[in-house]
């Protein structure tokens, strides 16, 4: 019997997994997917909200100030990277104006630090090439760029390295009461749990019916990007907005982790599980992304993605224990600031669960620290050590993000293996840069055949059924 089921593995998922990890448990995460951070936790704008813009009084702005402080800490304790560049909400007019002044309300009742109004030069010397349109800002410091999908994984590692496991390609299709708590049905067979959390991002509301009475609907609502060259980094310094509108926080300029730059995303409604982008969508995010940015060059583009934003259609997350169903919890419509806000809801659910009659006895396996190795991000010293001490840091595999073997074969190795390519790209970056796996794919896919033992067609680019290669040619290759 397991102490806890959680259903899905994404950053909420993972940020619960890791949070419950601290305690001596056995605690199981079920995600549907052939690897964790493969909905919506890979597919945003990447930015820890300050959050100036949730309703004060909501969970969702207290989740969303705590859950920036916390990302910063587990930023340093697990390695995970992320930078503080601060964000601001450009105006045009007055009514904008307005609105910057309202959200400077909202957020000091939230709680956010440092935030100010700035104009004028002093504006333009942050931000250059911002549109001699743009009236004001709203400056938040506290506001942070952070890689998604590894604040997830690196949780998830750190809770598997501590004694909890992960399932994955393991999808739930029923939560059956028992006396005792809960049985779990998949595809892998039957789990029994004393508690079951519901973290199943755009289907959050299906399993909530398999296990209470209907409470929420949930609509996909999707939004595309571009992702420009790290030719374009120095574009912007940090996260640059319009001001909100009722389609939600509008389209952004900002710098990524990486060094790359995103634009984008757009909104509308759109069938659960297509990631498709569109013609539409983009020129949408264009039109308006150049409004505040004029000289964003699209020609460097190197990538476009939409994710799928898990709207309930309410003002505040569903965060907690089901009245109708004790026993089984939500952590359900976590759309934008989920990201920022996943740290902090995992403590509230923790607490939440401890209550209801979960042990807390604390776990001495606990890992509350992770270290990566970053061959780029290296001084000339520390390669020369690294290639000394291991060889394989010496043969580069990526040439656009100087990715070595090293580093794959490392990730490999690590508590939650990659068994695709865009896996092993979510943990060290191959095929991240402006050929986007074309030269160091099949390189990788031979990595992951030889360290893993798996055959090349079982092999994905992604998720199931994005295969690679198709079989065996008479010559023993592979097409
Ligand atoms: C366009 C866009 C931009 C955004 N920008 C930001 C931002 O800049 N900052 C921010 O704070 N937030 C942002 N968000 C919101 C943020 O990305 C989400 O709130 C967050 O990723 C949600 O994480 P999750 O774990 O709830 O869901 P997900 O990451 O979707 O994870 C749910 C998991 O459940 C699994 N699952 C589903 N059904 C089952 C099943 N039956 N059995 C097993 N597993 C199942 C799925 O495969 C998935 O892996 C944005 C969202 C979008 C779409």
């Amino acid at each position: 019997m397991e102490d806890v089921v959680i259903i899905g593995g994404g950053v909420c998922g993972c940020s619960l997994l890791y949070e419950l990890s601290r305690c001596k448990l056995n605690t199981l995460l079920l995600e549907k997917e052939n690897d964790i951070a493969c909905g919506t936790t890979k597919a945003n704008s990447a930015i820890v909200h300050a959050g100036y813009d949730p309703e004060p009084g909501t969970e969702m702005a207290r989740f969303n100030v705590e859950g920036n402080a916390l990302i910063e800490q587990l930023s340093k304790n697990l390695d995970i990277m992320y930078k503080k560049i601060g964000s601001l909400v450009v105006g045009f007019d007055d009514d904008d104006r307005k609105s910057i002044e309202k959200l400077l309300e909202k957020g000091a009742k939230n709680g956010v630090p440092g935030l100010k109004i700035v104009e004028g030069e002093e504006l333009f010397r942050m931000e250059p090439n911002l549109s001699r349109e743009v009236k004001c800002a709203l400056y938040a410091p506290s506001a942070g760029i952070v890689s998604p999908w590894e604040l997830a994984i690196a949780q998830a590692e750190c809770a598997v390295e501590g004694g909890a496991r992960v399932e994955l390609d393991c999808a739930v299709s029923g939560v059956k009461k028992e006396k005792d708590g809960w049985t779990v049905l998949t595809n892998k067979g039957d789990f029994k749990a004393r508690f079951v959390v519901n973290a199943a991002g755009v289907n959050a509301d299906a399993v909530s019916e398999m296990a209470e009475p209907k409470r929420f609907t949930i609509t996909a609502k999707s939004g595309e990007y571009y992702i420009l060259d790290t030719t374009e980094s120095s574009l912007v310094n940090s996260v640059v907005f319009p001001c909100p509108s009722k389609l939600g926080k509008g389209v952004l300029v900002a710098p990524t982790v990486h060094g790359n730059i995103i634009v984008g995303p757009d909104s509308k409604d759109w069938p659960r599980g297509d990631y498709s982008t569109s013609a539409q969508g983009l020129d949408y995010v264009k039109k308006n992304a150049t409004r505040v940015v004029p000289s964003v060059n699209f020609r460097a583009s190197i990538r476009n993605f939409s994710g799928l934003r898990a709207d309930a259609g309410l003002e505040d997350f569903i965060v907690g224990e089901s009245k109708a169903s004790p026993g089984f919890f939500n952590i359900a419509g976590i759309k934008s600031p989920g990201l920022s806000s996943a740290p902090a809801i995992a403590r509230e659910v923790a607490k939440q669960l401890h209550a209801a009659g979960l042990a807390f006895e604390p776990n001495p396996s606990f890992v509350g620290t992770r270290r990566v190795r970053r061959f780029k991000h290296m001084s000339e010293a520390e390669k020369r050590a690294a290639v000394k001490e291991n060889p394989l840091y010496g043969i580069i595999v990526c040439r656009c993000e100087t990715v070595t073997e090293g580093e794959i074969v490392d990730a490999l190795k690590r508590p939650v293996p990659p068994r695709s390519l865009d896996a092993v790209k979510r943990r060290c970056t191959p095929g991240m840069g402006r050929c986007q796996g074309g030269f160091c794919g099949p390189r990788v896919l031979e990595l992951i055949q030889k360290h893993l033992g798996l055959k090349p067609e079982a092999i994905m680019k992604d998720r199931a059924g994005m295969y690679i290669v198709t079989g065996e040619t008479k010559q023993g290759g592979v097409r």
